[in-house]
């Protein structure tokens, strides 16, 4: 019917050799970013995604216009839906899939831990049994998290490294995935590669990550609470721009080798990769608050607090050596660059005259 056609025309690559890319948390901040690089150069992109209100689902719609500007079509739904998933996968022979989908952030796993489990683990088992079954295999590249490496001190981390001591839900269910991915990798040759991301950052972001809040609190004159240590360089993040993590992942698309398995029936070595994706440059986070007040002009009230948040990292810095050597990743925007593109974004999308107080121009037309 009509909604074949309609996915088909977005799923179907433009240029010769196009993949045809099944993304999923396609309404999420990495996925559309994704989404739109792959559609610019001509390869075929379906999205799907749930929509949740997790965060202001208002931003999410508002990826999704941006998104259909440019011919790409969000399915809403969730990836535990396998009727669903079964039936995109009949009418598209996705050659790939961009498994972004997930219940993101280490805070919330503390108010519903199961919506990490319902995401990060079922309904990643979910899209893995399908692609499983699918002709043909599509091969999967997948977001991780740096935070599997919790607790681990030995820095900069590199994927030797241990990642046994998660110090979160959401950390232990990104670990489980990677068990989980190695399992179908080796009974079924599915085709897996996982991103292992650092925390990424920039225009049309995240609403719940500090670089985020700051910035809006700060525009706002409220009091951010800053979580330092007594060495107040132990908290520090290896803040990753977008257009980087964009490149990483299509990189890895790029080098991604076909699934080896057919339906479960024939098994044969296929790839099973795993690499960071960082900017190799932790940045404290008080040094992120100046830039903020640097680029905003604008002083934050700070209250700081002693220790790092429950759950939390103290400090992340990638190696990424391995994603350079397998597909040339090397990060190049600094934070104080990147964080000038997210201020633009943000003070532009939010209508905020900085230095101006928004009441001022409530009698224009719009
Ligand atoms: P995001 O929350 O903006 O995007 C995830 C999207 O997936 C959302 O739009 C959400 O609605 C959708 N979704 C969630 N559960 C779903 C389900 N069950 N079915 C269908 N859709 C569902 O997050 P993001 O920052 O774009 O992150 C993308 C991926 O990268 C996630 O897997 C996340 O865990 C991982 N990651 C992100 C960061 C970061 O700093 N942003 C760091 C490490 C890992």
């Amino acid at each position: 019917g009509a909604w074949e056609k309609q996915l088909r025309h977005s799923a179907v690559p433009r240029r010769p050799n196009g993949m045809s890319v099944l993304v999923t948390g396609a309404a999420g901040f990495v996925g559309a970013h994704c989404s739109l690089a792959l559609k610019k150069r001509g390869d075929g992109v379906l999205g799907l995604d749930n929509f949740n209100d997790y965060y202001d689902p208002s931003l999410k719609r508002a990826r999704q216009d941006l998104l259909s500007k440019h011919q790409i079509l969000i399915i809403k739904g969730d990836i535990n839906d396998t009727p669903l998933l079964t039936k995109l996968f009949d009418v598209v022979s996705f050659t790939h899939v961009l498994h972004l989908a997930a219940q993101a952030g280490v805070r919330y796993a503390m108010q519903n831990p199961q919506s990490y489990v319902a995401s990060n683990i079922a309904g990643f088992v979910n899209l893995l049994e399908v692609s499983k079954n699918a002709n043909p295999q599509p091969a999967i590249v997948w977001a991780s998290s740096s935070s599997v490496y919790g607790l681990n001190t030995e820095n900069p981390f590199s994927e030797v490294h241990r990642t046994d001591q998660p110090a979160s839900l959401y950390a232990a269910t990104k670990k489980a995935g990677e068990e989980i991915a190695h399992t179908y990798n080796h009974i079924y040759g599915l085709s897996l590669t996982g991103l292992r991301f650092f925390t990424v950052y920039g225009p049309w972001g995240r609403p719940d990550m500090a670089y985020f809040f700051f910035t809006k609190d700060i525009i706002q004159g409220k009091t951010i609470n800053v979580y330092q240590t007594q060495e107040e360089k132990q908290v520090a993040r290896d803040f990753t721009y977008i257009d980087d993590i964009v490149k990483g992942c299509l990189g890895a698309l790029d080098t991604a080798e076909k699934s080896t398995g057919s339906g479960g029936k024939k098994r044969g070595p296929a790839q099973l990769r795993v690499y960071n994706l960082g900017n190799t440059s932790p940045v404290p986070v008080g040094k992120l608050v100046a830039i903020l007040e640097g680029l905003l002009n604008l002083k934050a009230k700070k209250h700081v607090i002693k220790m790092p948040r429950n759950g939390d990292v103290p400090y992340t810095h990638a190696n990424v050596s391995l994603a350079y050597k397998d597909f040339g990743y090397k990060p190049t925007t600094d934070l104080a660059t990147g964080l000038r593109k997210f201020v633009k974004w943000y003070v532009g999308y939010y209508g905020v005259h900085l230095g101006v107080k928004r009441e001022n121009h409530h009698g224009d037309s719009a």
